[in-house]
């Protein structure tokens, strides 16, 4: 048999020269996104005001098979791309399992996650349309931090509107953003509208993402030339994601293997529905039949406890709506969940792969996930983010069922990034602070309540 190394490393001639649009093999498309003032399909014209123009035509389009990465994008991923596919040879031992673990590694560059890849393409496309600035929200600073680095490359100034309590628990997430130029704002702030307004009713509050987004919205429609822009869930975010999965596949091919099980974790969708593309793809062409797991945190189960309903992809309710599986804009989870993946939604594109039978969904209580996270960082010198230890968690009881059973199925799992911001959680884990709250059916009623009225 051929001696696998730890480590495969694509060069860079391999990096792709075209991402794919997964859309384009499907064999039923996704529900059209709503225009929530006509409650008619949106026209692209309709995504001008909020997307820039190449982007909202990669929104909307559901035959190109495959879009060129322009070389420009191409330059700047490749200094931190191709990223390694790792075989989990340590993991495996102390597993003791005969299931083979590999996991692509995207935490190798500042912003320690996966959402430089869109982060790039979306700073491009706007400077190539001659905005002046962007805008953001971020909750636990990935986000923020990816499109300040990218931002900074191509010159284009952006505001970031910080959750206020996240501004003052993460000063060094901040400190990072401002290294890029970023500029940073705690939200709610007296910079707009809508936040001197809740300042003045709640004095004391910490603010909320949705309150971030009204943020950032507003400043981007009251600003000439500039433009608020998202980090997950949509089509575009998937299309630029979907590098991932076609790095991870070659890799693969190079040392003949190919995964039974391709697992992800699942915030808003992107790095899932990027990891698994390709394979997706031989799925819907019946080349291949690989099982296809999203995991989520049992705290904020958008497939596993979700309605498929139409719903506003942000909760400052500006973009379109989308049909997919949500919790409702209105869901707010638990404080005490600290792993990420908090978002009430999932990408459309992945709801109705979900929906029609194409994937598996799994939840997961956030002690085991960090129980999970421990274990990895042991075996695998990578300190994992606690959103990525989802995946992590999954893989492992995969690969322990595998122990049960004698087979020695081939796993695939994306890392999506580094938890070095997160140590707050990883102490309330060690000094068995952390509890596994799950929301009773009464609690995600409410959300539901939220949920606009579509027939
Ligand atoms: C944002 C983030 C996620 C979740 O977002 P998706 O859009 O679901 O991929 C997962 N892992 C890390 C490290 C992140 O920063």
């Amino acid at each position: 048999m051929k001696n696998i190394p730890h480590r495969i490393y694509l060069s860079e001639e391999q990096l792709p020269k075209q991402w794919y649009n997964l859309r384009a093999d499907m064999k039923e498309q996704p529900d059209p996104m709503l225009n929530p003032a006509t409650m008619q399909p949106a026209k692209v014209e309709d995504l001008y005001s909020v997307f820039c123009e190449e982007l909202a035509k990669q929104e909307m389009d559901t035959t190109t098979r495959y879009f060129d990465i322009p070389e420009e994008i191409r330059e700047v991923y490749k200094m931190y791309r191709p990223s390694p596919l790792i075989r989990a040879y340590h993991l495996e031992k102390v597993l003791g399992t005969p299931a083979k673990i590999y996991y692509k590694f995207e935490g190798n560059n500042t912003s320690g996650s996966h959402k430089l890849n869109s982060a790039v393409a979306q700073a491009y496309y706007a400077k190539q349309q001659g905005l002046t600035s962007l805008t953001t929200e971020t909750g636990a600073g990935q986000w923020g931090t990816a499109l300040a680095e990218a931002c900074s490359y191509f010159g284009l100034p952006l505001t970031i509107y910080m959750v206020k309590v996240s501004y003052e628990q993460k000063p060094f997430r901040k400190a990072v953003m401002r290294v890029f130029d970023g500029n940073v704002i705690p939200s709610p702030s007296n910079t707009t509208k809508v936040g001197s307004k809740i300042l003045e009713e709640f004095p004391g509050t910490t603010g909320s993402l949705g309150c971030a987004i009204s943020e950032a919205v507003e400043k981007a429609v009251t600003t000439d030339g500039c433009r608020y822009v998202l980090g997950s869930v949509l089509n575009q975010v998937l299309l630029h994601q979907s590098i991932i999965g076609l790095e991870s596949k070659t890799a693969m091919e190079m040392i003949d293997e190919y995964p039974d099980i391709v697992i992800g974790c699942a915030g808003g969708g992107s790095n899932l529905g990027g990891l698994i593309a390709p394979f997706m793809q031989d799925k819907l062409t019946g080349k291949a039949n690989p099982r296809i797991v999203a995991v989520e945190p049992a705290s904020c189960p958008s497939l596993t406890r979700g309605k498929y309903a139409y719903d506003f992809c942000d909760t400052g309710k500006i973009t379109p709506m989308a049909k997919m599986y949500t919790l409702g804009s209105g869901f707010i989870p638990s404080a005490n969940h600290a792993g990420g993946l908090r978002y009430h939604g999932m990408s459309p594109i992945l709801s109705k792969l979900y929906h029609d039978g194409y994937m598996e969904a799994v939840s997961v209580e956030q002690t085991k996930v960090f129980e999970a996270a421990i274990l990895f960082a042991k075996n695998e010198t990578i300190l994992p983010a606690p959103e990525s230890a989802h995946a992590i968690r999954a893989a492992i009881d995969e690969a322990l069922r595998c122990k049960e059973t004698g087979e020695a199925k081939t796993i695939l799992f994306g890392l999506t990034g580094t938890g070095y911001f997160d140590m707050t959680a990883y102490e309330s884990y060690l000094d068995h602070k952390m509890t596994d709250y799950i929301p009773t059916d009464e609690d995600l009623q409410k959300g539901f309540d939220s949920l606009p009225k579509v027939d």
